[in-house]
């Protein structure tokens, strides 16, 4: 036998907060609890049958079966482009400015690596998705959090960063609409955001994953369509959340070339692309029929309204999201977001994400994804009035 110890950089992690989650799941799911699960942002939804077809088609082709291209086949990424000119009114160049991605969480969590060295610190949000601060801590950085408060409707203050940390400061990570608190950002926002990166020379990279998963008409903006946004930072997208692709491992980046640029040359010497098959029904999801995104929304809307009307009427004080599938509310006055979680779990067999399980400041509140369906929402909203609280 030989010793096998961990790296320092696994000894310092905190438990992955969906990996802890899986495990209460289960748990409650053995002692015979019938677990309605609101926990993991995942889509319950399958994939539309017209990108399963082209999967299929595809498959079959034996050119397709090769090593794939380290950055992504050129004619994803130049559907890629065409969504952004066709969505955001954003030009890009698909090979200089647009990179693919084995799903964008793949290149969150490797971007820190072509540019942050020790001692450079890298500005995330929190609460937040945890990748970013991760991901920091593996390339040898140092997240500085940005609390997202209620008062600044969850944007960081940026003027709140003290100068020290601004000097050492070389990348910020943003997300909206964001997870886990559903807010939105404006366009005057991110005209904030490129002039703050412009005078503290600090990389943007925004995390667009919910872009499309957006309710009663309202359409998110891009950072990519902010003037000047190109001269100082990228955007993460995926499939994943827009056509309930999360299991088929498929994203992108695109912006800033010298930021892809960098990007690109940490993954062609740590993975080796996305099977061709993927990409080319990659391109069917962004450029075939987008009935699916109509449908998606309204699925959504049905079972946000179920969900709010329902928690309201608990004496719950909450806003409907106009984007992303989360609910997120404060727990009742003598309830912390663990203890909320605890007997939500106990008594009601309801999973809901603990706020203070992405960052010091979600303490107090409780996520819920709307990832199961309408007639299992009522329920969850008859089994909390039953506990009551
Ligand atoms: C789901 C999610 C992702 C990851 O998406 P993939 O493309 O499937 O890796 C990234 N960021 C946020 C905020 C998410 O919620």
């Amino acid at each position: 036998m030989i010793k096998i110890e961990q790296a320092d950089r696994l000894k310092q992690l905190p438990p992955y907060l969906f990996a802890e989650l899986d495990r209460k799941k289960a748990e409650a799911r053995k002692r015979g609890i019938d677990v309605i699960d609101l926990g993991v942002g995942d889509p319950d939804l399958p994939t539309p049958d017209n990108i399963i077809n082209k999967l299929h088609e595809a498959s079959r082709e034996p050119r397709y079966h090769r090593y794939p291209s380290y950055t992504g086949m050129n004619d994803f990424r130049e559907a890629v482009a065409r969504w952004y000119k066709k969505r955001a009114n954003v030009e890009l160049h698909p090979l200089q400015e647009v990179v693919s991605l084995i799903g964008s969480k793949e290149g969150i969590a490797h971007i820190p690596f072509a540019f942050i060295n020790p001692g450079d610190v890298v500005l995330v949000p929190s609460p937040a998705y945890p990748v970013y601060a991760i991901a920091t801590t593996f390339a040898g950085g140092t997240p500085y959090e940005m609390p997202l408060l209620k008062e600044n409707n969850f944007l960081p203050d940026l003027s709140a960063i003290p100068e020290d940390v601004l000097a050492k400061a070389k990348m910020m990570f943003l997300n909206y609409p964001n997870n886990p608190t559903a807010a939105l950002a404006t366009l005057d926002f991110f005209k904030t955001v490129v002039d703050f990166a412009v005078k503290h020379n600090i990389m943007i990279c925004h995390d667009f994953a919910y872009s499309e998963m957006a309710f009663d008409g309202y359409v998110p903006p891009s950072f990519l369509e902010t003037p000047g946004a190109k001269d100082v930072g990228i955007e993460f997208h995926s499939l994943s959340k827009t056509y309930n692709m999360t299991g088929w491992r498929i994203g992108w980046a695109a912006g800033n070339a010298e930021i892809i640029g960098g990007l690109g040359r940490i993954k062609s010497n740590i993975d080796s692309g996305i099977f061709e098959p993927i990409q080319v029904a990659g391109i069917e999801a962004l450029e075939g029929d987008q009935q699916c995104l109509a449908d998606m929304r309204t699925i959504y809307t049905e079972r946000r309204d179920i969900l709010v009307e329902g928690l309201k009427k608990l004496g719950i004080s909450v806003e409907a999201p106009k984007a992303t599938f989360y609910v997120w509310f404060e727990a009742p006055s003598g309830y912390t977001s663990s203890s909320f979680a605890s007997l939500l779990l106990d008594k009601a067999g309801i999973m809901a994400t603990p706020g203070n399980g992405f960052g010091d400041p979600g303490e107090g509140y409780v996520r819920m994804a709307l990832t199961v369906s309408r007639e299992r929402l009522a329920e969850a909203v008859d089994r909390m009035a039953a506990i009551g609280f």
